[in-house]
C-alpha cells in the first residue's frame, strides 16, 4: 500500500487552515500542539498524502491520540469530515503496523469477543468471578452486576395503552452485560410511549468500536449483519421496523453505515435504508404522537436525585447533531430541576475504548469536566452513552462528588411509572 492511499486526500482538502476548531479539540487544550491539533493531523495526513514527510511513529501516535470526539466538525466552517478521514486513515494504518504478537493477539480477541453474544456472556461472567479475587480492579476493568441483572430483554414486549407503532431496539454487544438497566429502561419508555418493542434475536454488535480502532474488514461485515437483522423485523405489511439506538456511539455509526460500502452499490443501497430509520431514542420520544403519549405519563415530582445537569455525548451532539430533543425530554421529566453544565458538548475522555487504551490521556481529558460537574451543583449527571456512562461513574468516584449518573433512559422511566 502506498501512502498516498493511507490519507482520504480528497477531504483533506476541503480544510481551509483557518484554524476554528483548535480550542474546540480536547487533544489540543491537553498539549497546545499544533500537531495535536484537527487542523494539525489534517496537515500531518496530506504531508504524508504528498509525500513530504512518512507516516512513521510520530505520525501514527497523533492519530492514535486524537478521541474522534469529531467536537471540531461541529465548529468547522468549510464542513470538513474529519471522523470519515481518521477512520480511512487508521484503518490503513492498521493494515501495515507491525503490532507485538501480543498485542495483535489482544485485539483479535477483545474485538471478536464484541461480535459474539455467547463469548460476551462467558466473559462476563468470568469478569463477574475475578472481581470477588480482586484482579478486576487491579487491571482497572469496569464493575459488573450480578447475574440477574444481565438478561437479555424479551424479543417482544407490547405496548402499553394502546399501540401507536411497533419499533426495533438496538440491544447491543456490551449494553446488556455491563448497563441491562439502562436496556430495561428504554424499552419501557418506549412501551409507555405507546410502541411494541421488538428485539432482534439474531443480532449482536453494530460494529462500531471496530470501525473506530482500524478494524474495517470487521466492521464491514458486522455492518453487513446489522443491516440484514433488521431488515427482518417488519411490521404486518412488511416495512422494516425502524430502529431505535440508545447509545450514541453506535446511532452515530449506523446513521452512516454508507460509506462502509463505496464499492457495492446494493449495501450502500440498503446501508442508506437502514440509516433513514434509525433514530436516537431521545429524537424518537420527540415525535409526535409519541411525545404526547409519554407527556402524558411524566411527573417531575417523582424525582428526588436533582439538580440534574445533561452531558451531551459527543457522538450525539456532533455525531448526529441531536441537541435539542434530550434537552426538551429531560426538562419534561424533572421540571425546574435541571442545571446548566459548563462546556457540555466538550468530550469526557471515554471515546469506546480510548479510556482503556490511553488511559492517561483519558483522565486528563476527563478532569475538566469533573471541575464543571463540581461547579454546577448536580446531584444526577444525565447522558446517553454507555461509554460516557461508565467514564463519568469512574470519575466520580475518584474525585468523591456525591453525585449519581444515570442514563436518560432511566430518568424519563422513573419519572413516568
Ligand atoms: S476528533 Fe476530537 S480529539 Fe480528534 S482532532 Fe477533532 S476535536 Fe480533536
Ligand atoms: S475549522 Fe475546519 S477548515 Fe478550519 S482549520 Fe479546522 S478543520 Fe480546517
Amino acid at each position: 500500500m502506498d501512502n498516498h492511499s493511507l490519507v482520504d486526500y480528497a477531504k483533506s482538502l476541503d480544510c481551509v487552515h483557518c484554524g476554528l476548531c483548535l480550542n474546540s479539540c480536547p487533544t489540543y487544550r491537553i498539549t497546545g500542539r499544533e500537531s495535536s491539533s484537527p487542523r494539525g493531523r489534517i496537515h500531518l495526513m496530506r504531508s504524508v498524502a504528498e509525500g513530504a514527510i512518512e507516516p512513521d511513529d510520530d505520525f501514527a501516535e497523533e492519530m492514535d491520540f486524537c478521541l474522534l470526539c469529531r467536537n471540531c466538525e461541529s465548529v468547522c466552517p468549510s464542513g470538513v469530515r474529519y471522523g470519515a478521514m481518521m477512520e480511512h486513515t487508521r484503518g490503513a494504518l492498521e493494515e501495515r503496523r507491525q503490532r507485538p504478537w501480543t498485542a495483535r493477539l489482544a485485539r483479535s480477541i477483545g474485538f471478536g469477543i464484541l461480535r459474539d453474544r455467547m463469548a460476551l456472556r462467558v466473559t462476563a461472567r468470568l469478569a463477574r468471578l475475578a472481581e470477588g479475587t480482586g484482579l478486576a480492579r487491579l487491571v482497572g476493568a469496569p464493575a459488573l452486576p450480578r447475574h440477574a441483572e444481565r438478561v437479555l430483554l424479551p424479543t417482544h414486549m407490547p405496548a402499553e395503552g394502546g399501540e401507536l407503532a411497533r419499533v426495533a431496539m438496538l440491544e447491543g454487544c456490551v449494553m446488556p452485560e455491563l448497563l441491562g438497566h439502562v436496556q430495561r429502561a428504554t424499552a419501557q419508555v418506549l412501551q409507555r410511549a405507546g410502541c411494541t418493542v421488538q428485539i432482534s434475536p439474531m443480532h449482536v454488535c453494530c460494529g462500531s468500536l471496530h470501525a473506530h480502532n482500524g478494524e474495517v474488514k470487521a466492521a464491514c461485515e458486522l455492518a453487513r449483519a446489522t443491516i440484514e437483522a433488521y431488515e427482518r423485523l417488519t411490521d404486518e405489511r412488511g416495512n422494516p421496523l425502524p430502529l431505535i439506538i440508545n447509545s450514541a456511539g453506535c446511532g452515530s455509526h449506523i446513521k452512516e453505515f454508507e460509506h462502509l460500502f463505496a464499492d457495492d452499490e446494493t449495501m450502500a443501497v440498503r446501508a442508506r435504508a437502514l440509516s433513514g430509520r434509525s433514530f436516537d431514542l431521545s429524537q424518537f420520544l420527540a415525535r409526535e404522537p409519541f411525545r404526547s403519549r409519554l407527556m402524558q405519563r411524566l411527573n417531575p415530582k417523582a424525582s428526588h436525585q436533582g439538580p440534574y445537569a445533561w452531558d451531551d455525548p459527543c457522538h450525539l451532539c456532533h455525531g448526529q447533531g441531536v441537541r435539542r430533543e434530550p434537552r426538551e425530554l429531560l426538562q419534561a421529566a424533572v421540571g425546574d430541576g435541571l442545571v446548566p453544565l459548563a462546556d457540555p458538548e466538550s468530550c469526557c475522555g471515554s471515546a469506546g475504548i480510548y479510556s482503556l487504551l490511553r488511559p492517561r490521556d483519558s483522565q486528563a481529558v476527563l478532569q475538566p469536566r469533573i471541575e464543571a460537574l463540581r461547579a454546577s451543583g448536580a446531584r444526577t449527571l444525565v447522558t446517553s452513552n454507555p461509554g460516557c456512562q461508565m467514564q463519568w461513574e469512574a470519575g466520580i468516584r475518584t474525585a468523591q462528588l456525591d453525585v449519581s449518573v444515570s442514563h436518560l433512559a432511566e430518568v424519563l422511566e422513573r419519572a413516568s411509572r
